[in-house]
């Protein structure tokens, strides 16, 4: 079937196309109804139907496959590598589960997950969908104040967590983060279940924390049967960023995930059981998520689940696992890559890498050097893929399991099947021709797979996602784009102010109410300034209360050095600032809102744009010369 026809009839007839793809997975009760899109923007998807995650990723596969590896977990730091085939994986859950049951979770409460790369993480999160309780997981690079907003949201009953984390080859505790977020939150989770790896120290909490070792000895011969759950349960939440200061809580279902995830697995990512599959992002993103943990495993292949770094003990790493457990798949990210052209490529020739039929790339734009370097380097296809964590699938790649078309350097490819993608003007609301910038929006119903609403705010998903244009109600992706005449799209940036460091997601609002704490600012912008190595880095310009103190050239390294340990202790390492500038005042439009555009431009030397709103040009001398200093 060519692909044109096979997206047609998802756009025209996504009841009949979806019906169909539905068969991909196990259905313990059949649906009544493909979608209920009766309540727009709200779709609902195989109303009335029965199935289970954790199923559908697990049991399902014990009966042709049982003794085929499902979890390769390694670890570079700890230097242990282990393999837990379906029957294993299948135990290993259900002892999870007891474990949970028996610390009381039920079936709709949250279970916070706040783990490093390790195979409990994954147990952890599949128990939570054999039990049907709602998992939460939190990347662990966040300290505490990021954690805490999250705990406070999610409400967990029960909070998993280890020791520490590794990086690098040094310990990154996770145990005191978790105790001061847990004091700092309002709400209080009832036990914290601790896996103890041994490598940090670890505070005990008498009558909350629990060991994981010791309560797993108890519950060894566990059976827990899944809980078939409706399709529009509740999985899990997945929090954003947080452009808006509190993040949002993306909620997904059951049953259009498990379809999307199979069906993406079929169509976009061609994995075959029996396969193995290798993605490089953490369980805390979107990614960890879909095609970690359960896209590979509903396709019955194994996956693996990496701690460390791409160059540790050296640049060959990756290469050496896809040499040893015969990846097929591999999905990273573009500064992922970046970071590898820097080390010599014989460290990636000296494996055999036959096994290896493509190379998925996501989360940030795919530029055309890296992107060429890699594809002459491994002489496989480089799949770009453009998608969101509200999405949990790809919006734009080309399905080369449905039709081996060509890809376009510096072009995610094509909307994906099931999302009828539309470039509008941002304020008209306009659709946008051909090499016409827009934004990037989706008609509704959003397919199968997609955010069900804002974990606790149905109003806030409506108000945030789909009440940005006149005229129509469409999803907004919140990026611009441009479509050529071929119909490939080429994404231009966001709308927001969201910042990619190495990969990390941070959302410049949260950076800056962060060091908006420490007590001698007033004021502050923080923006993404692109960076050779990390994507982009943070950038920061503070107003002082008293300004005298940033007089001296010591006085105001000794504050940007105070900011920075604000920013690492309430959010984490990553989302420090390269630079904290002090400036007099701040460029603004009239109605108040920081033109955080045009400071951005200026940090990057280009054009501060339109300025046609700003209420004080000499703001942007100070910006400039913060920067000259
Ligand atoms: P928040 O929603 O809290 O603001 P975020 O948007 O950074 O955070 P994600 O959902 O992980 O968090 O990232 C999705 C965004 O990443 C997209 O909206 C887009 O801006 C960017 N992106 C993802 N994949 C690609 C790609 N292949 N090419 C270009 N940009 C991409
Ligand atoms: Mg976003």
């Amino acid at each position: 079937m060519s692909y044109s026809a096979f997206y047609q009839e998802s756009i025209q007839q996504p009841e009949v196309f979806w019906d169909k793809e539905a068969q991909l997975i196990d259905w313990h009760t059949p649906y009544r109804q493909v979608l209920d899109h009766s309540h727009p923007p709200f779709a609902k998807w195989f109303v009335g139907g029965e199935t289970n995650l954790c199923h559908n990723a697990v049991d399902r596969w014990l009966a042709t496959q049982a003794d085929k590896p499902a979890l390769i977990a390694i670890s570079t730091e700890t230097n242990t590598e282990k393999i837990y085939s379906f029957a294993e994986l299948h135990t290993e859950v259900q002892r999870m589960a007891a474990c949970m049951q028996s610390l009381g979770v039920k079936q709709g409460e949250r279970v916070l997950i706040y783990m490093p790369m390790i195979a409990e993480a994954a147990f952890a999160m599949l128990a939570c969908a054999r039990i049907g309780a709602v998992h939460s997981v939190v990347f662990g690079g966040f300290a505490s104040k990021s954690l805490a907003t999250r705990i406070d949201d999610a409400r967990p009953v029960l909070v998993l967590s280890a020791d520490a984390g590794m990086r690098g080859g040094k310990a990154v505790p996770y145990k005191p983060l978790l105790d001061e977020a847990i004091t700092l939150a309002e709400h209080k989770p009832q036990h914290v279940l601790l896996v103890n790896r041994g490598l940090a120290p670890m505070p005990w909490v008498a009558g909350r924390d629990v060991d994981y070792a010791s309560l797993r000895a108890q519950h060894l011969e566990a059976q827990v049967a899944v809980t078939w759950l409706e399709a529009n349960a509740i999985s899990y939440v997945l929090y954003t960023s947080g452009t808006t200061g509190k993040p949002k809580g993306v909620q997904r279902d059951v049953g259009g995930y498990a379809v999307a995830l199979a069906s993406s697995m079929k169509h976009i990512f061609c994995g075959n059981p029996g396969e193995t599959y290798f993605a490089t992002s953490d369980i805390g993103w979107v990614v960890g998520h879909s095609y970690i943990v359960y896209g590979p495993l509903i396709a019955g292949m194994a996956t693996i689940m990496y701690e460390g770094t791409p160059i540790r003990p050296d640049a060959g790493i990756w290469w050496s696992i896809v040499e040893k457990y015969k990846v097929t798949r591999m999905f990273s990210a573009p500064t992922a890559i970046r970071v590898l052209k820097k080390h010599p490529s014989e460290l990636m020739k000296k494996y055999d890498l036959s096994s290896l039929q493509a190379l998925y790339l996501a989360g940030e734009p795919l530029d055309e050097t890296t992107s060429s370097w890699i594809a002459s380097e491994l002489g496989v296809p480089i799949i770009d893929n453009y998608w969101q964590t509200e999405t949990g699938w790809p919006i734009l790649s080309i399905a080369r399991g449905v039709e081996s078309l060509p890809s376009r350097l510096g072009s995610p490819g094509l909307p994906v099947y099931g999302y009828h993608v539309q470039l509008v003007n941002e304020s008209t609301g306009a659709l946008c021709g051909a090499n016409e910038k827009g934004v990037l929006a989706i008609k509704g119903p959003l397919p199968p797979g997609c955010m069900q609403t804002v974990y606790g705010d149905d109003q806030r998903f409506v108000q945030t996602y789909w009440n940005n244009f006149p005229h129509e109600q469409l999803y907004s992706t919140f990026d611009w784009g441009i479509r050529d005449a071929d119909g490939y799209y080429f994404i231009l940036g966001r709308t927001d102010d969201v910042i990619n460091v190495a990969g990390h997601r941070l959302g410049t609002r949260e950076i800056e109410e962060s060091i908006s704490s420490h007590a001698q600012i007033s004021e502050v912008a923080v923006v993404g300034v692109e960076d050779q190595l990390k994507g982009q880095v943070a950038v920061a310009f503070a107003i002082l209360k008293h300004p005298e103190l940033a007089a001296t050239a010591e006085g105001r390294r000794a504050l940007e050095a105070e900011v920075m340990a604000v920013v690492d202790k309430q959010l984490g390492a990553v989302a420090r600032p390269a630079r904290v500038h002090f400036v007099g005042s701040l460029p603004k439009t009239r109605s108040g809102k920081l033109l955080r555009r045009s400071i951005q431009a200026i940090c990057e030397g280009r054009d501060a744009g339109d300025l046609t709103t700003i209420e004080d040009p000499a703001s942007l001398q100070q910006i400039r010369a913060a920067l000259a200093a």
